[in-house]
């Protein structure tokens, strides 16, 4: 009969996973996401989102993206190639590259779109790509629809992507190999070894390619991860998401000029999916002059982020790795982990449990995002409903 194969996979499917407890229930945040939300009428601590500098709800921004729809529209009308080009995207891409100090940038829908643009653009079955183990969802697909042979390193491992690099190089097999990293790791919130990784590159004739959505906004004055290492000419491809701490929506790539020429003709998302809308790209070119010119917003979070962190620590809680406002408090086991982060939910603590298979077994984790906008008054108290879960669940 007509969908009983459907049917039949997707009963068997999502049962095993309601059995295994891995269906996870979405929960609705009522208004808008700040350092304090709102689900299910409560009021909570919101330490689970990249809105790192509060941009997501800042009246200037707000204000805005409300002119550029008075005066262009709510939507670009096309995909950027047809006619879609809207004067505020070349600012944007202007203002980006600026702020990046590369010669030029393209920008597309999200961050997961340029991924899957730029990857694919740059590199085919001939060729190779050297994938640290812990690289996002978004950097996986675009190797994989890339169809280069992925090689995967173990995790910051320079040793193991030094071996993988010159077997790579010595089996003439690729003519072209690329090393990908994340610049901030968003489970344990540490920061890739771009020194020690462009070295590498140096020494095989690799391709760099820096993915820094938790690094733009953050680290480097806010300039991100490559910034911080002062390595802007080392880099050939920085990706950056305009969705977590520039507080919108959208993705760049940035880089050398015949690079973003190159993207503007191969990059599939950019020639078959309409171009970000008006206030989208209005809001965010105001996001980066606003970051650009002031170093405010980033200092907070930092001092936020150190404050939760050295809290925890003094609590006795275990932070792993982290250099970053990203900060997991490590529990262990699985099922006590869930119970942690439903418990601090249930005093007001919105942090969110991460467990396997998003992370090692064993390393489950309540995940702290702080941002410049809470108080100091909203981290203390969630450090007291921290300490009081800790003690009522023997963590601490
Ligand atoms: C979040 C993230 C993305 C996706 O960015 P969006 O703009 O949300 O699509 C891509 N890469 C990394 C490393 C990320 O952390």
């Amino acid at each position: 009969m007509l969908g009983e194969v459907l049917e039949k996979f997707l009963n068997e499917n999502l049962q095993s996973l309601r059995d295994q407890g891995l269906y996870n229930e979405i929960d609705t945040v009522e208004g808008a996401n700040g350092p304090v939300i709102k689900i299910k009428g409560s009021e909570l601590i919101n330490l689970s989102s990249n809105n790192y500098l509060g941009l997501a709800t800042h009246d200037e921004l707000k204000r805005v993206a409300i002119d550029a729809i008075h005066e262009y529209g709510v939507g670009a009308g096309a995909v950027r190639t047809i006619n879609g080009t809207l004067d505020l995207h070349l600012k944007l891409e202007e203002k980006l590259a600026e702020f990046k100090g590369t010669e030029a940038v393209i920008s597309y829908q999200s961050g997961f779109n340029c991924n899957m643009a730029a990857i694919s653009a740059v590199m085919d079955q001939h060729d190779a790509i050297l994938s640290d183990q812990l690289n996002h969802a978004s950097i996986i697909d675009g190797c994989r629809l890339s169809k280069a042979k992925i090689l995967a390193y173990n995790h910051s491992d320079i040793e193991d992507l030094k071996r993988k690099a010159y077997d790579a190089v010595t089996s003439g097999k690729y003519n072209k190999i690329m090393v990908i990293t994340d610049g901030v790791f968003s489970m344990d919130g540490d920061i890739a070894k771009l020194p020690q990784i462009v070295e590498v590159a140096k020494e095989f004739n690799l391709i760099t390619y820096v993915d820094d959505a938790h690094g733009s906004g953050v680290t480097g004055m806010g300039k991100g991860t490559v910034k911080h290492f002062g390595l802007e000419r080392e880099v050939d491809l920085q990706i950056g998401t305009l969705s977590k701490a520039v507080g919108v929506v959208g993705g760049y790539v940035a880089g050398k000029q015949n690079l973003i020429d190159w993207l503007k003709v191969r990059s599939r998302p950019f020639l078959f999916s309409t171009a970000l809308t008006p206030a989208d790209v209005a809001a965010t070119t105001a996001a980066v002059q606003l970051i650009s010119d002031s170093a405010d917003l980033v200092e907070q979070l930092w001092r936020n982020g150190n404050y939760l962190k050295l809290g925890l620590k003094k609590l006795g809680f275990n932070i792993g790795i982290s250099e970053t406002p990203i900060t997991p408090c490590i529990i262990g086991e699985e099922k006590l982990t869930q119970q942690f982060s439903k418990r601090l939910i249930e005093e007001g603590v919105y942090a969110k449990s991460i467990v396997f298979p998003t992370v090692p077994k064993g390393t489950g984790r309540v995940r702290n995002m702080p941002t410049a906008t809470h108080t100091k008054v909203m981290l203390d108290a969630a450090l007291s409903i921290y300490e009081k879960v800790g003690k009522e669940l023997e963590v601490i």
